[in-house]
């Protein structure tokens, strides 16, 4: 194991789960109750800036941070971490996302479906955050909506290596995570939480409104393994949204 500070900065893999309480999507340990599963789980009733929200073009502000991405091939590994599927950075990456100037390191991207945010009150088949750490610890996590459409030939290689059973391919693949990007970074950004326990806040939120497509096949693919897998919208509170026009 590489030391701690390598290992948050290099593979963040979400939250520390060792010795925390277990959680799920639906049931006793659905989101309602996340709150109440661990003390170290308490941001995900009292925090007042959570993640997801509901999206919208009306009443937005301008953009919060200028957004530019410089993704590169990038080696990852594939596990099924109980939760969702999540590919994670093998090694280092260039790959980075710049919020105001400030490089954010690729770490991981993982899915929900359906999506988490919603756009004008609808959901949609799935979402991509890609979970991106700064020299600090902070976190930028880049949200892309999915929807049915033209098959994807980048997701292949994900799922060719998805695990059905919580574990990790022992294969890893060099993906390009600008093949998950759609052509346009018009986004909405907000200041919001990571999604799943211990629901930290302090995330930086960049949720592109264009869509990119995969097929109905691999939604089925994925959903066989996750039907369900998304944390209700959170109250806005008073927080505002900006829209970044590329
Ligand atoms: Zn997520």
């Amino acid at each position: 194991m590489p030391s701690s500070v390598q290992a948050s900065t290099l593979t963040y893999q979400g939250p520390v789960q060792a010795l925390q309480a277990s959680w799920s999507y639906e049931g006793e340990t659905g989101p309602e109750h996340w709150g109440e599963l661990d003390e170290s789980y308490a941001m995900c009733s009292i925090g007042e800036q959570q993640s997801p929200i509901a999206l919208s073009y009306s009443n937005l502000s301008s953009a919060k941070w200028p957004l530019i991405n410089t993704y590169q091939p990038t080696t990852f590994s594939v596990q099924n971490n109980g939760h969702t599927i999540q590919a994670d950075v093998n090694g280092s990456t260039a790959s980075t996302l710049r919020l105001a100037g400030v490089p954010y390191t690729l770490a991981q991207f993982h899915f929900h479906t359906p999506s988490e945010h919603t756009l004008e009150d609808e959901h949609y088949e799935m979402e991509l955050h890609l979970v991106h750490v700064d020299k600090h610890d902070n976190l930028a996590v880049l949200g892309v909506l999915m929807e049915e459409g033209d098959h994807h030939e980048a997701l292949d290689q994900v799922w060719d290596l998805m695990p059905t059973e919580e574990g990790t391919a022992t294969e890893t693949v060099v993906l390009d995570p600008n093949d998950f990007i759609p052509g346009e970074l018009d986004s909405f950004q907000y200041e919001g939480s990571l999604t799943t326990p211990p629901c930290d806040e302090g995330v930086k939120w960049t949720v592109l409104d264009e869509p990119i497509q995969v097929s109905r096949e691999q939604l089925d693919r994925f959903q066989s393994i996750y039907p369900s897998n998304y944390r209700p919208v959170q109250d806005l509170g008073n927080r505002d949204i900006g829209y970044h026009y590329h």
